[in-house]
């Protein structure tokens, strides 16, 4: 039997120095009321599938919920709510590869809900990818078993999982039964607002048992895809392989059970290996056939962990960073944030037609949907995976056509990408809100955030700013920019009184702002942050068309029919935009100001968590639109997204010049007003104060951090899936914020205010082509490119310029 918590040979061990602490994510005891949140958190995935942590055979419950889900499979349902129609999509949650339980004699399967719980541990090794449970259960009449159960979910082969469960007997002698499932009557059921609403995706649902192993096939009601998900067993007792499993099938099941006689310090462990597989595969004939030849043809378990290890390995020589002497906790947290990533998004992803859903592969909140997260996530992978960021991107370009439609059915031109997407690129965002609360329904426009096809536009510039990627600009890139530049410029409306172009009906990032309060038509004007972000796209989208080579952008603009007038028009919008100010501060949007005060100490008082005013404010017969609350960070996105030197040429030419003051108050402004409901508003709110304030930008960065593993108090939602922008967001952070590295213009950037706090970073990054070494202190900068063949980088730190070729290193100091 394999021993999954071995070191496989040929893996290089991590500098001493780190302690593996850092690589581990653990829970000390069984605490069921924290279950779902921690089977999130110990979800194991590889970009292809994921399945949560979840008790080996436990039932979706309110207690546990066994999720696996494959990127990319969605299914449409269809429920009356009143008297309207509500169809949702929903990532597919798949049957239930997990079980591998235990029972005595023949009594029920052993869980620690239903027996004594004397011992409970549970570690996810983040540098591994392993997860580990101990437990040692008592049932009534006193007798013991101590167990290991180990999983991972294999980064080697996207296809492929390993489980092993090794059952010590503590104190009697008698009969052990061994269950091994694969349940097919599974439903989409993990989040409890939603419960009301249909969760039956699966259909032609067909257990079998093919050569003793274990196969479920089902397709998707709707989508009509087909999924097949098997597993194979083995067993041995002291080391001895065990035969005589029995198999049989129900309606939705297959099934597989072991009996053995067993007495006192006797041990037996079962290992198992599941394959997944899908119709959207590539490189198969249906999932059945490829789960069934995956199960017959797959080594050993030991096998398959080493080169998941491997695989493992390979992404963290990218991935990790280095913080030497951080404090406590920050390491590890940064770590799970990648990990969790990875698991998400992977090199696995070029295969895969999926976008990045918001809540990772690890639950059902917002039904597996595609919003604007990607901007925080494509950093991050842009920097060492580029190849990922571009499969990721080639995701949205595929649904231009879906964007293209969607502006010609509100009557406008371009693209307008939705505010949630799905399977094919068309709106997904649910029209009713349930608040729990309430219990009321509500009216739901936030599907009016247009600003979505900006970060779309952003991201495709963003990443050939950092590679170098002509290729992509011509071929994908250019083109979306380009279209998204008319949607807006088609949105702009003259507004004669002000002799500015203003944007109506639209809502910003901070979704509570939805309407005017008394307004019968939904949305607000004059975003400032969709208006300044519209402004530099018009900019961007004429930069884009004057990087391509000319016949490229003569093709361009012939299959687009771009005229010389629309160009001309985006010049002008990018000089006369309306951009709403008041008292010195940048204005959330038209009319801000006006909204009421809200009492924020009394509502702290009464409520204590205030994340969800919105709801508060409901349940009370108020309507938080009428007040001065955000819900995350709206204005201060454009610090995030933008180098404050082209903020201010941006700015600049609308005839809005910047100063340090606006800058600085519209950041206290809203930091007061802001109840950061969502948690992208702590990465937000650290970029906003990074300079201005390191201390209370160093807050929000443990804030985003710890968003999902550090929610003590359980008031968060990572029981639903975790919150994955958050987690990218704050590696992020280190990598970019305080290090103030941008790389426009093919110049690699380092205005560092790295705090002494958080000691010396050292992290690898791939800039167009070279793997380079980047060493930041409080005082220093050194950079590194690794001695591969290739062109020399630009450099420029502390207003010194440095041409490095292959193999240079450079360190600059912070003038004192
Ligand atoms: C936030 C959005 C975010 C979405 C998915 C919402 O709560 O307001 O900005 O895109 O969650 O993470």
């Amino acid at each position: 039997m394999s021993d999954l918590s071995a070191s496989p040979a040929g893996v290089q061990s991590p500098p001493a120095r780190r302690a593996a602490a850092d690589w581990i994510l653990e829970f000390g005891s069984y605490d069921p009321a924290d279950e779902r949140r921690r089977e999130a958190l110990c979800t194991t995935g590889n970009g292809y599938f994921a399945t949560r942590g979840a008790w080996a055979g436990s039932v979706a419950g309110d207690r546990h919920y066994p999720g696996t889900y494959l990127a990319g499979y969605y299914n449409r349902l269809t429920d009356m709510v009143g008297e309207t129609d509500v169809e949702n999509e929903s990532l597919v949650n798949l049957p239930d590869w997990l079980p591998l339980t235990f029972a005595v004699d023949d009594g029920e399967w052993w869980t620690p809900d239903n027996l004594e719980v004397l011992e409970y541990g549970l570690e996810l090794n983040v540098r591994r990818g392993v997860l580990t449970r101990r437990f040692r259960l008592r049932d009534e009449s006193g007798r013991e078993l101590r167990g290991v159960e180990r999983r991972f979910v294999s980064m080697a082969d996207p296809h492929l999982a390993g489980q092993t469960l090794a059952v010590t007997v503590v104190n009697w002698s008698g009969r052990l039964r061994i269950g091994s499932a694969v349940h097919g009557n599974v439903t989409n059921s993990g989040v409890e607002r939603y419960r009301k609403l249909a969760g039956r995706h699966l259909t032609d649902v067909t257990p079998l048992v093919a050569d003793g192993n274990l196969i479920v096939t089902a397709g998707t009601s709707q989508s009509h895809h087909r999924l097949s998900v098997g597993t194979r067993v083995a067993a041995a007792r002291n080391g001895s392989v065990l035969d005589g499993w029995t198999t049989r099938t129900d309606g939705t099941s297959a099934y597989g059970e072991l009996s053995v006689d067993v007495t006192v310090g006797d041990v037996v462990s079962v290992e198992k290996v599941a394959a997944i597989h899908g119709s959207r595969d590539v490189g198969i004939s249906e999932p059945q056939v490829a789960t069934e030849l995956a199960l017959e043809s797959t080594p050993c378990l030991a096998d398959l962990l080493e080169h998941h290890v491997l695989a493992w390995s390979q992404l963290w020589r990218r991935f990790d960073v280095e913080l030497e002497e951080a404090y406590d906790g920050t390491l590890a947290a940064l770590r799970l944030n990648i990990f969790h990533l990875l698991q998400t998004v992977s090199p696995h992803n070029a295969e895969t037609d999926a976008g990045v859903p918001a809540r990772g592969l690890h639950g059902e909140a917002y039904r597996g949907h595609v919003f604007w997260d990607e901007l925080f996530v494509f950093p991050v992978l842009t920097l060492r995976l580029p190849e990922l960021t571009r499969a990721l991107l080639c995701y949205r370009h595929r649904r231009l056509p879906a964007a293209r439609l969607a502006a010609r059915e509100i009557g406008l031109q371009g693209a307008m990408y939705p505010w949630q997407s799905a399977s094919d690129g068309r709106e997904e965002s649910q029209r009713l809100h349930l608040n729990p609360l309430s219990g009321h329904w509500t009216n739901d426009v936030t599907f009016r955030q247009r600003h979505v096809g900006l970060a779309v536009a952003y991201s495709m510039w963003q990443y050939v700013e950092t590679t170098g990627d002509t290729e992509f600009l011509s071929d994908h890139a250019a083109e979306v920019i380009v279209e998204v530049a008319r949607f807006f410029a088609s949105l702009a409306e003259y507004d004669a009184g002000r002799d500015r172009f203003v944007i109506r009906g639209v809502v910003g990032p901070d979704e509570f702002h939805t309407a005017y309060p008394g307004r019968a038509e939904p949305g607000i004007d004059n975003n400032a942050y969709t208006n300044i972000m519209a402004a530099w796209l018009f900019g961007a989208g004429a930069r884009a068309l004057d990087q391509l080579p000319a016949w490229r952008r003569t093709e361009l603009v012939e299959s687009l029919g771009l005229r010389q007038e629309e160009l001309n028009h985006w010049d002008e919008l990018t000089r006369r935009i309306y951009v709403p100010f008041h008292d010195g501060v940048i204005s959330q949007f038209e009319g801000y100001e006006q909204l009421t005060e809200l009492d924020w100490p009394r509502y702290r008082d009464r409520y204590g968590d205030i994340r969800r005013l919105d709801r508060i404010l409901e349940a009370e017969g108020r309507d938080v639109t009428a007040y001065q609350v955000s819900k995350q960070a709206d204005v201060l996105m454009l610090l995030y997204l933008l180098p404050r030197r082209d903020l201010h040429v941006v700015m600049e030419r609308l005839g809005y010049p910047l100063t340090a003051g606006i800058i600085r108050n519209t950041v206290e402004y809203y930091l007061a007003r802001t109840c950061h409901g969502s948690s992208l508003s702590a990465v937000v709110h650290a970029w906003g104060l990074a300079t201005l304030d390191p201390d209370r930008a160093l807050a929000f960065l443990e804030q985003a951090l710890h968003s999902d593993a550090g929610d003590a108090l359980r008031t968060g939602t990572t029981a639903e899936g975790v919150h994955l922008a958050a987690m990218a967001g704050a590696a992020d952070l280190l990598q970019r914020c305080f290090t103030g590295l941008t790389m426009t213009g093919g110049v690699l950037r380092f205005r560092p205010h790295w705090p002494a706090r958080l000691g010396a970073l050292e992290m690898v990054l791939r800039y167009r082509g070279h793997r380079t070494t980047v060493r930041i202190t409080s005082t220093t900068v050194t950079v590194t490119i690794d001695p591969e063949p290739g062109p020399t980088v630009t450099v420029r730190c502390y207003g010194r310029t440095q041409r490095l070729k292959p193999g240079d290193s450079c360190r600059w100091t912070a003038p004192s």
